[in-house]
Formats: structure tokens, C-alpha cells, sequence
């Protein structure tokens, strides 16, 4: 079968697709002909060697992917049968291949509904998203949500369970295709974080200082933790789940406002926040709540490009490879 493997950390260019054995499944262990996968930001830190939870080299890297059940192992524990379509979270064997192997607790039955390229878009922006929101900021129903950085695969993701929980929605792009990509996708109020003038208008609109926004994820924090801070309401919270450095900040603001700075990694959820969140994604993706917006298809082969991509400005979702 075809992966790609990295056999150095560094640049791009050391993903490298290979020939490698096929993989059979172990006891307790699922073999996934995978369809599609789902490329994240966090597969670039990786490979860059700069992870805080590095992989064994040499390594197949993602943690996305979707596809169908092709064998299951010996004495293997799972509701899922040969055939089944499912997305992955994880596996034992790295997503950027044509097959992975995972336990039963990473593979998860995708809806109909739901396409394989769009199922590879699920597992970390929505349950990223979701664990923002809800397990850590507590968001209710009727508060101001600021998705500062709504165009990608978790501010899209955001955006869906934001709107499908009640929350009133801002969202911040910084392309016009972004813009009119977070419109169709949920977000009440629209704002270019690149263009003057954007903090102003959500003081505005969320009737700031008499009120302001409730919770913010913020996908950028080195560059927006301090304007963050500015816009929020009474017992505002700040989850931080994206940030590329360090930022300076004024502490006494969070003082005025008994605010909260909250730090998410979904590396720390454990199996009783992932079973409370894929619960609450497969409903939503069963229901037409929740559908991942995919941006782009690349053959696999163009792993390296796409890890290009996704770093640059201009995200409008997901971008998915094809094995
Ligand atoms: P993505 O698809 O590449 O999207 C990146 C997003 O950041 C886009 O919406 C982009 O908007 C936005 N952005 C760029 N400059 C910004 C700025 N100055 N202010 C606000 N937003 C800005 O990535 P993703 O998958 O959505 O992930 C987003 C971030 O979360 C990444 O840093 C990722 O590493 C992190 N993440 C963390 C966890 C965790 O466990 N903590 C899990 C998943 C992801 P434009 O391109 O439109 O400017």
C-alpha cells in the first residue's frame, strides 16, 4: 500500500510517499481503507520537529481521516462490521495512507449524509471546537460567541455548534472568499481581522461596556490575546486554541471584568469529554446541524503542498487529501 512516511522532521519535502507492507489487524484492532484525510495544522508542528508529543521516526503522520471498515481482528470489541463508513480520530498507524489501523474507540460510524472528504474534516476541528465551547468556555445558549479566526476547519466547526446551541455569532476572516464562506456557515456578524476598525464594530454590536462578548476562541493569540481581552462582557472567558508566540497583555483588564483566560488542547480530553463530544457530533451530523466544509481535494501524493497551504492566509475550510 501506499503512505506517506517522514523519516527526518523538517520542511515540507520530508513527506515522502512510499511503497510500505500491508497492514493486517492485530486483536483488538480495526484495518480502515481510507477514502480521504484530513489535514491539520497541528501535522505541520510534527513534522517540524518543534511537537511538545513527538512520534517515533520514521512515522505515517494525520489524525483525520474517513473511509470504510475493510477487516477487523480477533476477538476485537466494536459495533462496527466489515463495510461500515466511518470517520477516525486518531489511529495506530498514521491517516496520510491508502489503510490505517486503529482501536475501536478511534473509529466512529460517518452518517450517509456525510461525504468522505467531508468526514475527514471531523474528528479534530469539530472536536477541538467543541471542547472549546463547550467543555471548557461552558458557552450558553443566548451569549455572544467571537470566532476570532472563523475561516479554517475549527472555525468552521465553531461556527456550526455555536449557531446549533443557540449562541449569537461573530465571526473574523481575512479574505472576502473567507468572509462569505463564515456568512453561509453561521456567523450573524462578519469582520476582516486584517482591516482597521474590525474591534470597534464588535464592541458595537455586542453593546460594549454595558454588555460585549461572552466567549472568544481565538485561534491566533499571539497576535490577539491583548484586543481580545477589550471586547468582553462581565465573567467573559478567552479560550485560546490556537497561538504561533509570544504576546504582551494588560492583566489589569481582566480584573474589570472578571474575566477568564482558558487554555485548550484536545491532546488532554479524556474518554468520558471524547465520548461526551463525539456524541454530540454525530447527532449533529446525522441531524444536517453539523456538515465540514471542505476547501480543497489534493491527491495524496501532494501531502507536502497541502502542508504549504494550510500555513498560509486565505483558509476557507478544509483542506483534504485523496489517497
Ligand atoms: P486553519 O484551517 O489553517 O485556519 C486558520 C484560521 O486562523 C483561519 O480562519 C485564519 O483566517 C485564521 N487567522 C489567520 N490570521 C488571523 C488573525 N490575525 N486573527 C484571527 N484569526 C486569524 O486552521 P484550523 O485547523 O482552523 O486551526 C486553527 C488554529 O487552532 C491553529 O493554530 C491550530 O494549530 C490550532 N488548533 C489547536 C488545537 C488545540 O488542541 N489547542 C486543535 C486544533 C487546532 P484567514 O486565513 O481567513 O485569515
Amino acid at each position: 500500500m501506499l503512505a506517506i512516511r517522514i523519516h527526518q522532521f523538517g520542511p515540507p519535502d520530508v513527506l515522502k510517499l512510499e511503497e510500505v507492507p500491508t497492514l493486517q489487524p492485530g486483536p483488538g484492532q480495526l484495518l480502515i481503507r481510507i477514502h480521504a484525510i484530513g489535514v491539520n495544522p497541528v501535522d505541520t508542528y510534527i513534522r517540524g520537529g518543534g511537537y511538545a508529543h513527538p512520534p517515533r521516526l520514521p512515522y505515517t503522520p494525520g489524525m483525520d481521516a474517513a473511509g470504510i471498515v475493510e477487516a477487523i481482528g480477533p476477538g476485537t470489541r466494536t459495533g462496527l462490521k466489515v463495510g461500515d463508513r466511518v470517520y477516525i480520530a486518531r489511529s495506530i498507524t498514521g491517516t496520510y495512507a491508502e489503510f490505517c489501523l486503529c482501536e475501536p474507540h478511534q473509529a466512529h460510524p460517518l452518517p450517509a449524509r456525510i461525504s468522505f472528504p467531508q468526514g475527514a474534516g471531523v474528528f479534530v476541528p469539530y472536536a477541538t471546537a467543541y471542547r472549546s465551547l463547550f467543555q471548557r468556555a461552558r458557552a450558553k445558549s443566548g451569549e455572544w460567541v467571537l470566532v476570532h479566526g472563523a475561516s479554517g476547519g475549527v472555525g468552521t466547526a465553531a461556527l456550526q455548534l455555536a449557531r446549533a446551541a443557540g449562541l449569537r455569532t461573530i465571526g473574523t476572516a481575512g479574505s472576502p472568499e473567507g468572509l462569505d464562506l463564515i456568512r453561509r456557515e453561521g456567523a450573524q456578524h462578519t469582520l476582516n481581522h486584517r482591516e482597521p476598525g474590525y474591534l470597534d464594530r464588535i464592541r458595537e454590536i455586542t453593546g460594549y461596556p454595558a454588555g460585549g462578548v461572552d466567549v472568544v476562541l481565538e485561534m491566533l493569540a499571539n497576535e490577539n490575546l491583548e484586543k481580545s481581552l477589550g471586547l468582553l462582557a462581565m465573567n467573559g472567558r478567552i479560550v485560546i486554541i490556537g497561538s504561533h508566540g509570544p504576546v504582551e497583555i494588560t492583566p489589569r483588564q481582566t480584573m474589570s471584568r472578571d474575566s477568564s483566560i482558558i487554555g485548550m488542547s484536545l491532546h488532554n480530553a479524556g474518554p468520558a469529554e471524547l465520548a461526551d463530544l463525539h456524541a454530540a457530533i454525530h447527532t449533529g451530523l446525522e441531524s444536517g446541524a453539523l456538515t465540514p466544509v471542505v476547501g480543497r481535494e489534493m491527491p495524496l501524493a501532494e501531502a507536502a503542498r497541502a502542508h504549504d497551504l494550510i500555513m498560509q492566509p486565505g483558509a476557507r475550510g478544509k483542506i483534504v487529501l485523496l489517497p
